[in-house]
């Protein structure tokens, strides 16, 4: 098989090209336009592989698409491809507009327009993968409150049937993706898979998203930010099993299916933070503890609350479970950061100094329209 994966620069992507050169007999195609968060630093382990080709095209760009697969002719896309970072939306929707949802449209059509060309069999073969987030579904009732209700209920989690109400720039402009691909698919016959996943975290994580951004302020005496009281729950997977299922969907999946990916890992974030203090004062011990760096500050606007997913689909359907528990995944994360300091260092180029971003004083001072 050749896949095309989109977005295969970025944290995930990446992940998912290592997957499928180190672990599979398959060719991979990377289509990746290097925003801030695209770094090919991240695939040094497979650049050499003859099973791997980089394209550097934008997916809103749809002479270059077409010119893309016409060359490569896939069997199957993997689109990762997005702006992925819920502050930066809220700072700067506009980039969110364009990739995520312009840039999708572009892509489902210029791979509908390559699709119609190809024989039955591969025609019937195809895949079109849409990769989305449990963000799209908004977020869950918090554990506080069912608090004194007096009901010992268990709380609900996001299943495959759950409705879509997004809460931020970012998550609207996925759940509009999602919408795209599914209607592409009812339209056209298109045959699309979706997949819903909660929060990643591993290695090759930009320095912008909260486990990352704390081993790295930690490890240089700053202030660990937590927004609010730090009790947003959030249900954390391992970036490798995510790329495993991902694999899994594209290869075994069902037209048509949208399979929801989740590690059964719901964290508060203060207790993320608090675990990463932890496995540093344990790996590099210093007179206080890291976690006397932890500093609240003002929480994000319209913050979701809790998210959690129910997976029972993919290990029903697909056989496919998470490896890593929370505690073993963040044990390796934190040693890849501390073994790895010069792609840190390479990634943030001096335009953004991990200062934070997606506050509305920000949008004010900006004279933006709030
Ligand atoms: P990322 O921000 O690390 O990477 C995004 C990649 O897309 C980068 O390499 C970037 O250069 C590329 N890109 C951006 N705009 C582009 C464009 N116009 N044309 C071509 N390439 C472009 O994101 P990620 O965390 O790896 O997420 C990948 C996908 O998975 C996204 O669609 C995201 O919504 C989804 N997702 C992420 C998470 C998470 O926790 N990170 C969870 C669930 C789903």
């Amino acid at each position: 098989m050749k896949i095309l994966v989109t977005g295969g620069a970025g944290f995930i992507g990446s992940a998912v090209i290592r997957h499928i050169i180190q672990n599979t007999q398959d060719s991979v195609v990377n289509l990746d336009k290097l925003t801030y968060a695209g770094n090919l630093e991240s695939l040094v382990s497979v650049v050499d592989s003859d099973r791997y080709a980089f394209e550097q095209v934008d997916i809103c760009d749809r002479a270059e698409l077409d010119r893309v697969f016409a060359k490569h002719q896939p069997d199957a896309v993997m689109h990762l491809a997005a702006e992925s970072h819920v502050d930066r939306s809220i700072t700067g929707p506009a980039e969110f507009i364009q990739t995520n949802i312009v840039g999708t449209y572009t892509l489902l059509e210029a791979a509908r327009e390559y699709w119609n060309t190809l024989g039955d069999d591969s025609k019937s073969a195809f895949r079109f993968h849409h990769i989305s987030t449990d963000e799209v579904y908004g977020d869950l009732p918090h554990p506080d409150e069912q608090e004194g209700n007096g009901l010992d209920q268990e709380l609900p989690l996001f299943t495959e049937q759950t409705s879509y109400a997004p809460s931020s720039p970012y998550s609207a402009s996925k759940a509009s993706s999602d919408h795209l691909v599914r209607a592409w698919l009812r339209t056209y016959g298109f045959p699309a898979i979706v997949t819903n996943c909660s929060n990643n975290y591993g290695p090759y994580h930009f320095p912008e998203k909260l486990i990352p951004l704390v081993i790295l302020n930690a490890l240089e005496g700053k202030p660990l930010p937590i927004y609010g009281k730090g009790d947003q729950i959030r249900d954390w997977l391992y970036v490798e099993d995510h790329a495993r299922a991902l694999y899994k969907v594209v290869t075994e999946g069902k037209v048509g299916e949208t399979y929801n990916i989740g590690g059964h890992n719901e964290k508060q974030n203060i207790e993320v933070v608090q675990t990463i203090c932890h496995i540093l004062d344990a790996m590099v011990p210093k007179v206080t503890s890291y976690a006397e760096q932890i500093t609240y500050v003002a929480d994000r606007p319209g913050h979701d609350r809790r998210y959690a997913i129910d997976a029972t689909k993919m290990s029903a359907e697909l056989n496919w479970t998470p490896e890593e528990t929370f505690e073993t995944g963040l044990c390796k994360t934190v040693q890849w950061y501390l073994d790895n300091k010069e792609w840190c260092d390479n990634v943030q180029d001096g335009s953004y100094q991990r200062e934070r971003l997606g506050t509305l004083a920000e949008q004010t001072e900006k004279g933006a329209n709030i």
